[in-house]
């Protein structure tokens, strides 16, 4: 049987850990602290294919994403995604340019938006703030609770050994292609035929050897981080994700609200102190669009450096023999398809289809 190891138990490496195990491999994980516990538990986790995302092949990859959440909903295999669209408002500051390009765009590409202005707003949610007049609604968008995810596919990887606060210190591929040996911070040296290195952030130093040039902003001064905040549970929930230019809010387990700013946060920087004002800045934004919000209390603030590319999109290939990497932003929307590539494509240089996102490119 072909033996795998992934290392890294995000919304990435989980989700590649469970499509490997289906297809019969025998599957290792290992992960140097909790799963999920590192961008995953931070993301806003938004499956979307929006309209910022550029080229439009990656876009398109995007709407492939898309589509796998929704066939594994279908099939009983994502508990964990919440179909449950998402509405975008067009605010001031160019939005409502935004939101026409985006409609025509989708005019163009069969895409399912619907244009909604205020009294049709306030009928389908009836929870709006009295400012938000013009808005774009996407059926196809949804969320997912990666903490659900990550747990799903790890339990699904049926037969996997799962090893948490194991951090590997190296990865070896042995002379002639004949396997790969992952050195572990235990003193540990374990041989693999194939290993998948997703341990997002911390895949730098894993790749230093094997990568000629950095492939991730990670240790950078582009290193961009982003905030989301959680809410105690609120007497009126979103039902969907609502994007405006100044902030997203999305539906939580146990009727909460996410809330994060795609934008503002990246503007700090870990130890500045005047981090620690936005989330009561982005709670009093988010009472803009759904006024309920203005009492939530907040339960918890994530920070989190973005797994950031240094062309911002995805890198997936083969670094060395039996090492392929899969590091990538938006990874909540793409990590489903991404698995099935990496799976359709373990042996080969790039997976089928990700020409545009080889390693050796840069
Ligand atoms: C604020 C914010 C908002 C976001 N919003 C969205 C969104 O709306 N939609 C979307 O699709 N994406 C979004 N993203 C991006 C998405 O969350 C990430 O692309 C995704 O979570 C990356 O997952 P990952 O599994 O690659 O990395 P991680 O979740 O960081 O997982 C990597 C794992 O590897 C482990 N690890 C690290 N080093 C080692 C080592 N040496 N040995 C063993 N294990 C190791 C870590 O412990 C960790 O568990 C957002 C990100 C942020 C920060």
């Amino acid at each position: 049987m072909h033996s795998a190891v992934v290392i890294g138990a995000g919304v990435v490496g989980s989700t590649i850990a469970a499509t490997l195990a289906a297809r019969g491999h025998a599957v290792t994980v290992l992960d140097a602290g909790e799963p999920g516990s590192a961008v995953s538990e931070a993301s806003f986790a938004w499956v979307n294919a929006h309209h910022g995302k550029r080229p439009v092949s990656y876009r398109e990859l995007n709407r492939r994403g898309l589509r796998v959440h929704h066939r594994w909903h279908r099939e009983g295999r994502a508990p964990w995604f919440f179909p449950t669209g998402a509405l975008t408002v067009a605010g001031d500051r160019g939005g409502g340019e935004k939101l026409r390009a985006e409609l025509e765009s989708a005019a163009e590409t069969g895409e399912q938006l619907t244009e909604l202005s205020g009294a049709q707003l306030r009928r389908r949610f009836p929870d709006l703030g009295p400012d938000v007049d013009h808005a774009s609604f996407n059926p196809d968008e949804g969320w997912v609770d990666t903490r659900r995810l990550i747990a799903h596919q790890l339990a699904a990887a049926s037969g996997a050994e799962v090893r948490t606060s194991c951090p590997v210190t190296r990865v070896l591929p042995r002379p002639g292609g004949d396997g790969v040996e992952v050195h572990t911070a235990d003193g540990g040296v374990h041989e693999f035929d194939s290993v998948v290195v997703a341990a997002g952030n911390g895949s730098a130093p894993l790749l230093h050897s094997l990568a000629p040039t950095p492939l991730l902003t990670t240790g950078s001064a582009d290193a961009k981080i982003g905030m989301t905040l959680e809410t105690e549970p609120l007497d009126v929930a979103p039902p969907t994700v609502f994007k405006s230019p100044d902030v997203s809010i999305r539906p939580a387990p146990g009727g909460r609200a996410v809330i994060a700013d795609h934008a503002t946060a990246a503007n700090f920087r870990h130890d500045d102190p005047d981090l620690w004002t936005l989330p009561r800045t982005l709670l009093a934004r988010a009472a803009t669009i759904m006024p309920a919000l203005a009492s939530a209390r907040i339960a918890r603030v994530r920070v989190s450096e973005r797994v950031m590319p240094v062309d911002g999109l995805p890198v997936v290939g083969r670094v060395a023999p039996g090492v392929l990497t899969v590091l990538t932003h938006s990874g909540v929307t793409l990590a489903p398809l991404l698995s099935e590539l990496v799976a359709d494509g373990l042996d080969a240089d790039t997976p089928p289809g990700l020409v545009d996102y080889r390693p050796d490119r840069f």
